[in-house]
């Protein structure tokens, strides 16, 4: 039975990786932060289930700003796979929590790694890198030879934590990976992000429940994709003979405002009365265009992405409309 560990289990990644290592027969444990409740909302209906939570599921409260606690949980666990996903994930609260952000995800990543390195058998790791680390690129699309020169908090800390783990791969042979995701989004994406946002929006609004969504930049784009497919890439990249890097992205670009006709559209409304910008939410540095290239994915991981981005926000706007219908 391969065992794998997750970091951030209870995040949106973190959930739908769970349900892909059980269904490939692993044994899953998962780090939980100290304090919070082992088993957030997004996992709920996998720690309910008692054929797996305590036996194929194990939860460990884990903190992760302190090598030997978990160093402690990588021992109990020892696991064959670890994917490092805990991290402040959101680029916008970067510029208000950075020293957070960075502890986390930079510092984090460090950590994991040295805890990693001094185990009887190391496992494989993938660490959960971001399009973010190219900042304003020059070139696009972006690909895995792209030069790293964040202009976030959060990207500085994934440009740290993706040269830490090249740095360990080097230097120590750790069989540790990155995927340099782009924008994954799903029902269980967290509320502060657009595309939930939106489509949390256009329910409430359509339910009477919302007057107004306040939005910044209409016409930004971004490279958006289903994080079930994301998930896929990261089991399929520790798969692989060599550890390496991959970029995990559509390769196409949608704007904000794409976002909001599709999913105004599935509930029904019109959503010019409702939508007012805010320049409050426009970022200090806003990234221009950030598109992926995942051929070397597509050619070595076999790797496509089998969710549309319209099949993706219609997913998102049908899971609100059925929650408001259900209040
Ligand atoms: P998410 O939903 O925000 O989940 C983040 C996870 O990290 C949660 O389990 C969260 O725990 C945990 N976490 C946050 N702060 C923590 C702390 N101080 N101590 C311990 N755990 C903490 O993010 P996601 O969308 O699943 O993304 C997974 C990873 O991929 C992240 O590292 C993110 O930066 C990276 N990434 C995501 C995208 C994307 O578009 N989704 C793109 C590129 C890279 P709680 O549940 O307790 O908050």
């Amino acid at each position: 039975m391969p065992r794998a560990f997750i970091t951030g289990i209870t995040g949106q990644d973190g959930s739908y990786l769970a349900e892909l290592l059980l269904a490939h027969g692993y044994d899953v444990h998962g780090s939980v932060r100290p304090g919070a409740p082992l088993s957030g909302p997004r996992i709920e209906h996998l720690a309910a289930d008692p054929a797996l939570h305590g036996r194929r599921l194990i939860l460990h409260h884990v903190d992760l700003a302190d090598t030997g606690d978990m160093r402690l949980a990588l021992e109990t666990a020892a696991p064959d796979e670890v994917y490092h996903l805990a991290g402040q994930s959101h680029i916008g609260l970067s510029y208000e929590i950075p020293e957070a952000t960075c502890e986390l995800s930079a510092m984090g990543t460090l950590r994991l790694l040295e805890a990693l390195r001094g185990l009887p058998r190391p496992p494989r790791l993938f660490n959960a890198s971001s399009s973010a680390i190219f900042g304003r690129p020059a070139c696009s699309p972006q690909d895995e030879q792209t030069p790293i020169i964040p202009v976030s908090p959060y990207g500085c800390a994934k440009a740290f934590a993706t040269h830490t783990v090249r740095v360990y791969r080097d230097s120590f042979s750790v069989f540790a990976c990155n995927g340099i995701m782009y924008n994954h989004e799903s029902p269980r994406r967290g509320t502060r992000f657009v595309t939930r946002k939106i489509c949390q929006a256009a329910a409430a609004i359509r339910a009477g429940k919302q007057h107004e969504l306040m939005l910044g930049d209409l016409d930004a784009k971004r490279d958006w994709g289903h994080a079930r497919d994301y998930v896929r890439a990261m089991w399929l990249i520790l798969r692989q003979e060599e550890p390496e890097d991959y970029v995990i992205a559509t390769g196409q670009l949608h704007s904000v405002r794409d976002v909001l006709d599709i999913s105004f559209a599935i509930a029904g409304v019109d959503w010019h009365p409702y939508v007012r910008q805010d320049q409050r939410l426009l970022r200090p540095f806003e990234p221009v265009d950030l598109v992926g290239n995942p051929a070397k994915a597509r050619a070595r991981l076999g790797w496509e992405p089998t969710t549309s981005f319209r099949d993706t926000i219609r997913e998102m706007t049908e899971a609100e409309m059925t929650r408001f219908s259900h209040e």
